[in-house]
């Protein structure tokens, strides 16, 4: 199995209210971040000699960079060769994308965009969002990707807004889907705590999104509309057709190793997790001087590892071993009630189980 790279670029033209990633509007730490990448990559070449099976530069808002930015990071990353056939992806938001961007990432070899779609409905893109760009602009985006031909697309979307209806949220989707995007990722409005919607939605300033129950019917809503128009379900938040599948993310959901590079970024060896600060001018400073740029570094124990195999794998549709379980008594109530069920050697998750993925794994570990 063939490692994954993952690269973060922690820089956005201006901070979404719901957003808790690492990402910074200072630009002008660009040339830092690249002199930090160029020493991390020589500090892990040769532990991680790949090739690697994906590539992803995610973050952030890896489109913000420009051709000398992307020769440079490329220039850097020539230390980490990728396998033929490599899924290469970089995030973008919609604004960003212009023909011309699009041919130069695929000149760099890149072959999937993850565009930051976020929402088609201007209400909710001017409302909880608070967003900058317009459904036009990820209409143009859109078509700019899929004009150059030879890239995936995926179109991420964030829902369970205040007043969505299921019909609203039915006919998003769809109109998501008919864009010919090929992978759709689907995420539950949730905003971290500290960030400036959570407080506006503690103080009343914001109106109060759906409840547990209305969200959950949203998120089955998408299964089943999606299933209609030839998605499958793989993940709990992502959707893919004709065999799409985000290979990347999928890594990270099988336990897969994978190396992080950049603020705040996360790699696991297969034994050991370890995380980057999430500072520019902490990591680069650290590995400027010859230190270690982790905020963590830890070795799960077995009965960890094996609780985070079984949560992981209730999250993919293709689940996980059901020789896996340690004690399958516990199977039965679940399987019963519809959150389980099993196929052939493996235990699956319905939608409904996918849903609380987080309990059943602590039932069943
Ligand atoms: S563009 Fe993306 S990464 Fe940047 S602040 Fe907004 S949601 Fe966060």
């Amino acid at each position: 199995m063939l490692p994954g790279l993952y690269v973060h670029v922690p820089f956005c033209s201006r901070k979404c209210p719901y957003c808790d990633f690492y990402s910074i509007p200072a630009l002008n730490l660009i040339p830092d971040w690249l002199s930090g990448l160029e020493r991390e990559a020589e500090r892990h070449a040769r532990d991680w000699p790949g090739p690697f099976g994906t590539l992803y530069l995610g973050g952030g808002s890896p489109s913000l960079l420009g051709p000398a930015d992307l020769a440079a990071l490329f220039a850097a990353l020539a230390r980490f060769p990728l396998a033929d056939g490599a899924e290469a992806t970089i995030e973008a938001n919609p604004e960003d994308v212009t023909r011309e961007k699009v041919a130069l990432w695929k000149g760099l070899g890149l072959n999937r965009l993850s565009l930051g779609v976020q929402s088609l409905e201007p209400r909710w893109l001017r409302g909880s969002l608070s967003r900058s760009h317009k459904p036009r602009d990820a209409q143009a985006a859109i078509e700019a990707a899929l004009a150059a031909g030879g890239l995936s697309l995926s179109l991420d979307l964030i829902y369970a807004h205040a007043g969505q209806t299921p019909d609203d949220w039915a006919a998003e989707l769809a109109r998501a889907a008919a864009t010919g995007a090929d992978h759709l990722s689907a995420y539950i409005l949730t905003p971290a705590p500290g960030t400036p919607l959570a407080r506006d939605l503690a103080s009343g300033a914001a109106p109060a999104l759906p409840g547990e129950e209305p969200a959950a019917g949203l998120f089955l809503t998408a299964g089943e509309i999606l299933a209609g128009l030839g998605f499958e379900r793989y993940e709990v938040s992502n959707f893919a057709r004709g065999g799409a599948v985000c290979r990347h993310n999928l890594k990270y959901w099988r336990r897969e190793p994978y190396l992080g590079l950049g603020p705040s970024a996360h790699s696991f060896d297969g034994h050991k997790r370890w995380a980057n600060v999430p500072s520019v001018s902490g990591w680069s400073s650290a590995l400027k001087a010859g230190r270690s740029p982790l905020r963590f570094l830890e070795e799960l124990t077995p009965e960890q590892a094996r609780m985070e195999a079984i949560l992981l794998g209730l999250r993919l549709a293709e689940g996980l071993p059901l020789a896996a379980i340690p004690d399958p008594a516990k199977l039965e109530g679940l399987i019963e009630e519809g959150y389980l069920f099993v196929d052939g050697p493996r235990l699956k998750p319905s939608p409904k189980g996918m849903l609380v993925a987080d309990g059943l794994a602590r039932i069943l570990a």
